[in-house]
């Protein structure tokens, strides 16, 4: 085994892949059980989302106070958000001060990307290789590499003779970028684009939108927080953190059971004014069917178009921004000022859904038979979301199939914890689990507090190898699969689908069961003494 000391010490009982908040937060509990742990990251600091996407206007749709960590209450307590949803500096400046915190860089090698993972059934161990020539070995092997870290590159002819700068959202350099008196294309219009875009037409000259599909986006009513408001809500954090835990999407906020179609037109309209003034996610908390009735959405969906109609000045304008889908099949949108924005003079919108983009020249976008001239592109156009991180990696299990191949026709796994044939490996929020449905430091923490108690069973009872059993997986994917079925989420091309990569499978990806249902199975497993999972 080849150790050219970069990756520091090569033989581990955990090697974790991956820095972000699922890395850091694992770091921390498996050195709690004394074990020796080593996150190999390919950027180079922790943060991983923070890190890469500094794309102007980027923030969270969660609010700051409950998008952060709750492992420990002192951290919580000390912490101090600036704002209601605070922008990618600030979070990451957060995740810079957990790993001073907790010490956990010296155990974290950064500026390192993993291309293979192999296990060696006789020794039990993975061995892990870097693009550069570095191994690793460890008994456990946890894949933290999140659900949105590959950037999708849209596939359009001359992407690469553009002769100007090109920034995709994922990947924004680390320096700002200053637009002032440029004109710049937008391709996309995903909440990356709806966050940069207001602020991109602030600076440019002029701003050319490229939008394939309209998106629903409620406004963020983004502000400073209140002193007093963040003392109460400190005051009674492990409340706030305990019923949040028991909404569908993990997130404490008023989340109603009732039916749309139960209230009177002018109830539900007073109820939808309400939420759109409190602003973000928690809009689509109005009513508990909003995301299994067709009726119900429509009504949703008509408000928000309306609204679209009422802040767009141009009538034919707003009707283009209008999304004629159903409204949360696709992730939504929380903004500031994306639909005012179009009635600047400096920026014009080309839909390119009848007419998709010809192709990129090296002096700008052709579309419609035209060339729109610009200096700068901005390519907003998401990532290989919940799969690609992990089929990036070359990773083989017991026998010779790679995962690559196994999910060819899509991923399974089970609980999007672990899959049958990888003995010892670990995802965190990996396919099959709520993940991208919740709010995700606290469901990160849920499976890093499972992984970490499920090898200290295995320590107190002497076991070497968890794997997950076949049938279990199928079982559990066949009703993560029944689940998304059931209501509207499946009817709209969204990543949760793989839709948005060309040649990805199609299958529904995260569990759609929501927070509590997904917690009680992962505690009946254990509580069965890790049942669906075979223990040597
Ligand atoms: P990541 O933060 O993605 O970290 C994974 C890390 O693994 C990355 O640093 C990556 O470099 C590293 N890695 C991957 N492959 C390799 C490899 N082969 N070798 C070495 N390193 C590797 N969620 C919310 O709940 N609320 C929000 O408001 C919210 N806002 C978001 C905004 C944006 C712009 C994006 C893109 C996502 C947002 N999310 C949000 C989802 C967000 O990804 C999660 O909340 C969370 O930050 C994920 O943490 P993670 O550690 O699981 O993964
Ligand atoms: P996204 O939601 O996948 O949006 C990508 C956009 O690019 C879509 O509008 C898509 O159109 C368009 N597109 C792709 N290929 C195209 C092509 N060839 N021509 C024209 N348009 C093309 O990606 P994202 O905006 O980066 O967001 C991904 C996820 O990250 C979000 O859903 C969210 O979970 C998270 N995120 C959160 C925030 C936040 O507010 N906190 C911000 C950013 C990201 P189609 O719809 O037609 O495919």
């Amino acid at each position: 085994m080849e150790d050219s000391g970069a990756m520091g010490e090569r033989d581990y009982d955990v090697a974790i892949v991956g820095a972000g908040f699922a890395g850091m937060y694992l770091l921390h509990r498996l050195r709690g059980l004394g074990l020796r742990a080593r996150v190999i990251e390919a950027g180079g600091d922790v943060g991983g989302t923070w890190y890469w996407n500094r794309y102007p206007g980027a923030r969270c749709d969660i609010e700051s106070m409950q998008y952060s960590y709750q492992f420990d209450d002192a951290l919580q307590q000390e912490w101090c958000w600036s704002q209601r949803y605070a922008a990618q500096p600030e979070i990451l400046q957060y995740a810079q001060h957990v790993a001073d915190r907790y010490d956990l860089r010296r155990d974290i090698q950064f500026n390192t990307r993993i291309k293979s993972a192999r296990y060696d059934e006789a020794a039990s161990r993975w061995t892990l290789e870097a693009e550069v020539g570095a191994t690793i070995a460890a008994r456990f092997c946890v894949m933290a590499t999140g659900c949105l870290s590959v950037a999708n590159w849209p596939r359009i002819e001359g992407l690469k003779s553009f002769a100007g700068p090109t920034y995709h959202t994922a990947l924004w350099p680390h320096e700002p970028i200053d637009f002032t008196g440029q004109r710049v294309a937008v391709i996309g219009t995903g909440s990356s684009a709806i966050q940069s875009i207001p602020l991109i037409a602030e600076q440019a000259a002029e701003l050319f939108v490229f939008q394939r599909t309209p998106n629903y986006a409620i406004p963020a009513h983004n502000a400073p927080l209140d002193a007093e408001y963040v003392k109460d809500f400190k005051a009674n954090y492990a409340q706030i953190r305990a019923e949040a835990k028991q909404t569908p999407p993990g997130i404490y906020g008023r989340f109603r059971q009732g039916k749309a179609m139960e209230v009177t037109p002018a109830e539900r309209q007073a109820e939808y004014e309400r939420r759109w003034a409190d602003g973000g996610l928690a809009f689509m908390g109005s009513y508990g069917d909003l995301m299994f009735s067709q009726e119900s959405n429509d009504t949703v969906a008509d408000f928000v178009r309306a609204k679209i109609r009422e802040i767009v000045e141009d009538p034919e304008l707003a009707q283009t921004l209008c999304p004629g889908n159903i409204i949360g099949g696709k992730r939504l949108c929380v903004d500031t000022n994306y639909f005012a924005t179009f009635n600047r003079d400096n920026v014009h919108l080309i839909d390119v859904r009848e007419q998709p983009i010809e192709a990129i020249t090296a002096t700008g976008v052709r579309a419609h038979g035209r060339n729109f001239a610009v200096d700068a592109l901005v390519i907003a156009t998401g990532f290989d979301a919940m799969t690609g991180a992990l089929t990036n990696i070359d990773i083989h299990g017991r026998d010779g199939d790679g995962l690559r191949q196994r999910w060819a026709a899509g991923p399974s796994s089970y609980l999007g914890l672990a899959m049958a044939d990888f003995p010892n490996l670990f995802t965190v929020t990996g396919p099959g689990s709520p993940s991208v449905f919740t709010n995700m430091i606290p469901t990160i923490e849920q499976h890093v507090d499972w992984i970490a108690d499920c090898i200290a069973y295995m320590r107190a009872h002497d076991y070497t190898v968890i794997e997950a059993e076949p049938d279990a997986q199928a079982a559990w994917w066949d009703h993560v699969q029944d689940v998304a079925a059931a209501g509207l989420k499946t009817s709209t091309d969204s990543w949760y689908l793989g839709a948005n990569v060309e040649g990805k499978a199609r299958v529904f990806m995260p569990y759609y069961g929501g927070f509590p249902d997904y917690c009680r199975k992962c505690e009946e497993v254990v509580a069965g003494g890790y049942a669906g999972f075979a223990l040597r």
